[in-house]
């Protein structure tokens, strides 16, 4: 008979960044349809709102909480108002993020800025204050959001590549740091998913000719595809995996 439970998220309650649209939304449902009690993290009231509604109509146990992850003390604050209001955060899903394109010769030191504090430094934010919770309780599971760009380049995005690359090396660092005191940390690194961050990519049928050629599994990602390694990287399941960054990618970083 197999262990059932190994997956279950039940009795858990889950942050999610970035959890208005997109892949963060995809993941909290996924959570919560395992069971975890999910607070939705973004900065905008109404898709924040209505991303609630979508896991109220699920059946799943949600609360928002608004903040800019870009802001520590608003980190501070709002993780401390979510431990105070609901109860201990169990997983923390890492996964706001932005993107921005432009040559790098012409990159601004604007949007160079807005990647580093979003996709860099809102992860140690989030994951610091997070973690002075956790530890104490000596357990709790946070997955990083990476990206194929953790390992490949592509032209005109550099700096996000750098700020993935930083991110997954961060993971292995809290990984490190946190493992002895019984936290769990891991990176889940997701190919190509039709997203709004994703818009002008999937307007561009020569960028879906070239991703359905370059990637193995000949198509764009399924935001609910990443669903079942989220569940494992903050279940039982993954109780002896630490520092380990999970590609879900179809197989795009495996190929040349
Ligand atoms: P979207 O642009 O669709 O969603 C981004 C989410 O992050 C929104 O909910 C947005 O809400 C929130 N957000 C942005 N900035 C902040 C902030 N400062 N504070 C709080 N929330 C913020 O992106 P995706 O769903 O596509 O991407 C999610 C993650 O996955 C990112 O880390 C991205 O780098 C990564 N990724 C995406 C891939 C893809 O193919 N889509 C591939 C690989 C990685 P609001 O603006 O309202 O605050």
């Amino acid at each position: 008979m197999r262990d059932n439970t190994l997956f279950s998220l039940a009795g858990k309650r889950a942050l999610v960044t970035g959890a208005s649209r997109g892949i963060g939304l995809a993941l909290a449902r996924g959570l919560g349809q395992y069971g975890a009690k999910i607070v939705l993290n973004g900065r905008t009231r109404e898709p924040l709102e209505a991303a609630r509604m979508v896991l109220d109509g699920d059946g799943i146990e949600a609360v928002t909480a608004r903040f800019d992850v870009t802001d520590q003390d608003a980190v501070i604050a709002g993780v401390e108002a979510i431990e105070r209001d609901h109860g201990p955060i169990d997983i923390l899903i890492n996964n706001a993020g932005i993107q921005r394109r432009a040559p790098l010769e012409q990159f601004s030191r604007k949007d160079w800025d807005a990647l580093i504090a979003t996709n860099l430094n809102a992860v140690f934010f989030v994951g610091q204050a997070v973690a002075q919770h956790m530890l104490p309780r000596k357990q709790g599971k946070i997955v990083n959001i990476c990206s194929v760009q953790s390992e490949l380049a592509r032209p005109g995005i550099a700096p996000y590549t750098a700020t993935k690359g930083a991110v997954k090396n961060l993971t292995k660092g809290m990984a490190t740091d946190w493992a002895r005191h019984g936290l769990q940390v891991n990176g889940l690194a997701p190919g190509y998913f039709q997203t709004e961050m994703n818009e002008n990519l999937v307007a561009d049928k020569d960028f879906t000719k070239w991703l359905c050629q370059r990637t193995p599994a000949g198509r764009w990602g399924r935001v609910d595809e990443l669903v079942g390694a989220a569940v494992f990287l903050s279940s039982e399941a993954s109780s002896f995996v630490n520092g380990h960054i999970l590609m879900v990618d179809g197989g795009l970083t495996s190929s040349v």
